[in-house]
C-alpha cells in the first residue's frame, strides 16, 4: 500500500512538473517580484511621458502618482515595516503633488484655484523633507553630522550661484512671487541635504533604501533643473524636470513593494569617525569646485554688470569659510580617533605600549609605582600548533584574568603575549599582585579539543620616581628577561645586582664571538673506557675557552650563553671542524671514535646534517668515527623542531654516524619517546654515579639497573658519566655497565695528551676486572 502510494505520488509529480515548452507570459510576469513589475511598468510610463508637453504631461503624471501611492499603501500593508512614519510622509508628499496638479487642471487658467495649488506645492517639499529626515532615526553621531553639514554647505554654494543669486538679481521675480520661489527652492535644497544624509549616515544598505534614495534624488534633480530654468526666465517644465518627477514616483513605489522595506528603519550603527580616502578626495573636490564656482560667478557678474553687491560677495565667502571650518573639525575628530587607536589594543581592549610610556612619563606619584611586565611562557609554540584563532582567544582570556587579579591597576598589552601592569604600590604590594597574577595565569586554558597549561614569567620593577620612564621600562624588561631565562613560571624583582649580571651577560656574548675569531677556543678530549678491559673505547670532545692570560672559562658558564645568543651555531661549527681534524690524527691508527656535543640550536638548522657529512668526508673519516651527543631536552622542545631534528639524525645514521643521548635520566625523559628516536648510545647522567652508588642505596641501584636493562633491550650501549672513584667503577661494572668516563680514569686533556694515552701499551692492563676484551664502541 505504502509502496504503491509512493509510486503514484512520484508519477503524479512527474506529470505536473513536465515541461511543456510553452511559456505563459502572464504567469511568467506574475512570478516576477512585485517591485520589479512596478519598475518595469513605471519605466514604460516614464519613457512615454518624455515626448509630451503641456497638460498632456499631467495626464500621465496623475495616474502614475496614484499608482505610486497605491504601491506604498500596499507595501506598508504587505511588509508591515517596524518604522512606517517616513512612508506616510512620502505618501502624503505624492498626494499633495497629485492634488496640486488636479487643482491646476480644474482651475484651467481661471486663477480661482491657483492659490490652493500653490499652497500645496509649498507643502510638498517640507513633507518629503520630513519623510527623509525620519529615515535616520538615531541621533546623529558628531562625525556624521559634520559630514552632512559639509555637503550641505557645498550644495548651498552651488544653489546660491545657480539659482538663488539669479533669482535675486536677474529681475524675473519680485515681491511675493520671489519669496515663494525662494521658499520652494530652499525646500528642494533641504530635501537634497537630507537625502545625502540618508546615503552618508545610515549604513543600512537595503534595496528599498537604495530605490528610495534614488527617488528622492529624482525629486531634487527635477527641482534644480526647474529653478535654474525659471531663474533664467523659463517655465521650468522641461523634459528633464518632468523626467525627474516621474522617475521619482516609480522608484519610490518600487521601494515600498520591495520586502526589504520592512527593515529599512534607518538605524545608525556605531561607525568609527575615520574618513576613507575616497571621501577625503571628494572633500578636496568639493572645496576646489565651490571655490572655482564662486570665482567664476563673481567675475561674470563683474563683467556683465560692472559691479557686485555686498551679498554677492559675502554669501560665497561665508559659505567657503564655513566649509573650511567644518573640515578642520572633521579632521580633528579623525586625529582623536587615531590617538585612541594608538592607545588601545583592539584584541584585548587593554592599553598599548604608547599608553604605558605616556603613563610612566606623566604620572610620577610620590608614594611609588610598581610596574610588572608579564610574558606567557611557550605561547608562541601554542600559537603555532593550535592556530591564531585559538591564540587570540587565549590572549583575551589572559587579559580577563589579569583584570581580575590586578584590581584597579592599569593594564596594557605591549606586543604578542607580553603584558604590562602599572599599579600604585610599593615593592611588597607589587609582589603580592605579581604572585596573584602568576597563579591566575597558570591555571589551564581551554583550546579546541581540550585545555593547555601555560605559565608566566614576570619582571617586577618598583619605582621610587628617581629614574626616568624609559629606564623603568628597560629595567622591568631586564627582570622579565631574567625570569624567562631562568625557565619561566617565576617572578624576578629588578635590583642593581641583576643589572650587573645583565651587563656581564651582554659583555660575555660579545666576548664569545671575539674569542672565536681570535682563536681562544681549543678542544679537550676525555677518554671513555671499556670497563672490563680498561681500553680506551672512545673519547668525548669538550670545548675549552682559554683566555690569553691563561684563565679557563668553564663551558658550563659560556655554553648556555652561546645557546641563548645564537653564538653556538658558529662555535659549534668550529668544534665539528676541529674535532674532525684532530680525530683524523688518531682514528686510522687506533680506531677510537669521538663523541661531539651538539646543541638543539645547531640541530634546528636544516643544513646541519649536510655540513657534518661534508666535514667528515673532508677529513677522510668513516661515519663510524663520529658520535653526535644531544640532550633529550634538546629534542623535546617543540614538535616541528623535533621532526626536523629527527630527520637530520636519521640521515647522519645512514652514513654510519652514531647518536648518543647525553645526560640521560636527568631531563623529563619519556621512555616511549626514546623508541621513536634514532639512538645508539645512552649516556647515563653523572648524578647517578656521584649519588649514593658507593653506599649502595637501593633506590639508586634500581634506577641504574632499569636504565641498563632498557638500553640493552633496545640494543643500545650505555656510558656512565662522572666516575670519580674505583668503587663507583666496580659497582657500575657489577651492575652490567661496560663503558664509563670520569676523573677516575682520565681528565679531559689536549689532543697531544690523548695521543700519549692511546699510544701507551699499559692502557690495555687498566681493566677494573681482568675479563676478556669486549666489543667496545
Ligand atoms: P657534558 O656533555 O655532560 O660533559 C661532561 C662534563 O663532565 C664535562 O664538563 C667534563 O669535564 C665533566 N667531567 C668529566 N669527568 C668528570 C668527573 O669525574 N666528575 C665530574 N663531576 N665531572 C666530570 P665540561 O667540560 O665543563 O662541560 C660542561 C658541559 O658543557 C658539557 O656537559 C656539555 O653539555 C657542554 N659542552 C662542552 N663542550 C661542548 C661543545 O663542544 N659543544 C656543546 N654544545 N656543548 C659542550
Ligand atoms: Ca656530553
Ligand atoms: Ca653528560
Amino acid at each position: 500500500m505504502l509502496h504503491q502510494n509512493g509510486i503514484s505520488a512520484a508519477t503524479g509529480r512527474g506529470t505536473l512538473g513536465r515541461y511543456t515548452g510553452q511559456v505563459n507570459p502572464l504567469r511568467a510576469f506574475r512570478r516576477v517580484p512585485a517591485h520589479r513589475r512596478f519598475l518595469a511598468g513605471g519605466g514604460l510610463a516614464v519613457v512615454a511621458t518624455m515626448p509630451l508637453t503641456g497638460s498632456a504631461v499631467y495626464a500621465v503624471m496623475a495616474p502614475l502618482a496614484l499608482a505610486s501611492m497605491t504601491a506604498m499603501v500596499l507595501g506598508i500593508r504587505w511588509h508591515r515595516p517596524r518604522w512606517a512614519l517616513p512612508w506616510y510622509f512620502t505618501v502624503a508628499t505624492v498626494a499633495a503633488a497629485l492634488l496640486g496638479n488636479l487643482l491646476h487642471a480644474v482651475d484651467a487658467g481661471t486663477g480661482r484655484l491657483e492659490w490652493a495649488a500653490l499652497l500645496l506645492s509649498h507643502v510638498r517639499g517640507p513633507l518629503l523633507a520630513l519623510g527623509m529626515a525620519c529615515w535616520v532615526r538615531q541621533g546623529l553621531r558628531r562625525a556624521g553630522t559634520i559630514d552632512v553639514a559639509i555637503v550641505a554647505l557645498g550644495a548651498a554654494m552651488w544653489w546660491w550661484s545657480l539659482i538663488i543669486e539669479p533669482l535675486l538679481f536677474a529681475g524675473h521675480y519680485h515681491g511675493w512671487q520671489l519669496t515663494s520661489a525662494l521658499a520652494l527652492t530652499t525646500g528642494d535644497l533641504l530635501v537634497l541635504v537630507l537625502t545625502v544624509r540618508v546615503a552618508l549616515v545610515s549604513r543600512i544598505r537595503t534595496r528599498a533604501y537604495a530605490l528610495l534614495t534614488a527617488g528622492s534624488a529624482g525629486v531634487v534633480l527635477a527641482g534644480i533643473v526647474r529653478w535654474i530654468e525659471r531663474a533664467d526666465g523659463g517655465t521650468g517644465n522641461s523634459t528633464i524636470s518632468v523626467l525627474g518627477w516621474t522617475a521619482a514616483l516609480v522608484l519610490v513605489g518600487a521601494a515600498a513593494l520591495h520586502p526589504s522595506m520592512a527593515h529599512t528603519a534607518g538605524q545608525v550603527p556605531a561607525k568609527p569617525a575615520s574618513v576613507s580616502p575616497v571621501r577625503l578626495s571628494l572633500y578636496v573636490l568639493l572645496i576646489l569646485s565651490t571655490g572655482a564656482l564662486a570665482a567664476y560667478t563673481l567675475t561674470t557678474t563683474l563683467r556683465d554688470h560692472g559691479a557686485v553687491s555686498v551679498p554677492q560677495v559675502a554669501v560665497p565667502v561665508v559659505l567657503l569659510c564655513g566649509i573650511a571650518t567644518l573640515l578642520v573639525f572633521r579632521l580633528s575628530l579623525v586625529a582623536t580617533l587615531l590617538g585612541r587607536r594608538v592607545r588601545r589594543d583592539p584584541l584585548t581592549g587593554l592599553g598599548t605600549l604608547t599608553l604605558l610610556r605616556e603613563q610612566l612619563e606623566t604620572g610620577r606619584p610620590a608614594n611609588g609605582v610598581a610596574l610588572l611586565l608579564i610574558d606567557l611562557d611557550g605561547f608562541r609554540a601554542l600559537n603555532d600548533s593550535f592556530g591564531h584563532q585559538a591564540g587570540d582567544d587565549l590572549l583575551r582570556e589572559a587579559a580577563t584574568r589579569l583584570r581580575a587579579s590586578t584590581g584597579s591597576a592599569q593594564l596594557m598589552r605591549l606586543a604578542g603575549d607580553e603584558f604590562a601592569v602599572l599599579l600604585h604600590a610599593d615593592a611588597a604590594g607589587g609582589m603580592r599582585v605579581a604572585e596573584r597574577t602568576l597563579r591566575s595565569l597558570g591555571t589551564p586554558y581551554p583550546v579546541p579539543g581540550g585545555e593547555v597549561h601555560l605559565s608566566a614569567s614576570i619582571g617586577l620593577r618598583a619605582w621610587d620616581g628617581r629614574v626616568n620612564a624609559g629606564e623603568v621600562l628597560r629595567e622591568a624588561d631586564v627582570a622579565l628577561d631574567a625570569a624567562r631565562s631562568a625557565g619561566g613560571n617565576q617572578i624576578v624583582v629588578y635590583d642593581a645586582e641583576l643589572h650587573a649580571d645583565r651587563l656581564a651577560h651582554t659583555r660575555m656574548v660579545a666576548e664569545l664571538r671575539r674569542a672565536l675569531a681570535d682563536g681562544e677556543f681549543t678542544m679537550y678530549y676525555q677518554p671513555i673506557v671499556d670497563l672490563p678491559t680498561g681500553r680506551v673505547a672512545a673519547t668525548e670532545a669538550l670545548l675549552r675557552w682559554i683566555r690569553p692570560d691563561g684563565t679557563f672559562v668553564s663551558p658550563a658558564q659560556f655554553i648556555p650563553l652561546a645557546e641563548q645568543s645564537g653564538a653556538i651555531v658558529p662555535i659549534g661549527d668550529w668544534v665539528l671542524r676541529q674535532v674532525c681534524t684532530d680525530l683524523a690524527g688518531w682514528y686510522a691508527e687506533h680506531g677510537v671514535p669521538c663523541t661531539v656535543n651538539v646543541s638543539a640550536q645547531q640541530l634546528r638548522d636544516p643544513a646541519f646534517a649536510t655540513r657534518v657529512l661534508e666535514l667528515v668526508a673532508q677529513a677522510g673519516l668513516p661515519g663510524r668515527a663520529l658520535i653526535i651527543e644531544i640532550t633529550e631536552t634538546a629534542l623535546i622542545t617543540s614538535v616541528t623542531d623535533a621532526a626536523t631534528a629527527i630527520a637530520q639524525l636519521e640521515s647522519l645514521r645512514e652514513q654510519g654516524i652514531r647518536i648518543a643521548i647525553d645526560d640521560f635520566g636527568s631531563g623529563y625523559s619519556s621512555l616511549s619517546y626514546l623508541r621513536q628516536l634514532p639512538v645508539d648510545i645512552l649516556k647515563m647522567d653523572g648524578s647517578f654515579t656521584t649519588g649514593q652508588i658507593e653506599t649502595g642505596d637501593p633506590r639508586d641501584i634500581a634506577f641504574i639497573r632499569a636504565i641498563l636493562q632498557l638500553a640493552s633491550s633496545l640494543g643500545l650501549h650505555t656510558i656512565a658519566e662522572a666516575v670519580e672513584t674505583g668503587t663507583q667503577a666496580q659497582r657500575l661494572h657489577a651492575l652490567g655497565c661496560d663503558l664509563a668516563q670520569g676523573y677516575h680514569f682520565h681528565r679531559p686533556a689536549p689532543v697531544a695528551t690523548l695521543h700519549t694515552v692511546l699510544n701507551d701499551p699499559a692502557r690495555r692492563a687498566d681493566g677494573v676486572v681482568g675479563s676478556p676484551a669486549t666489543a667496545g664502541l
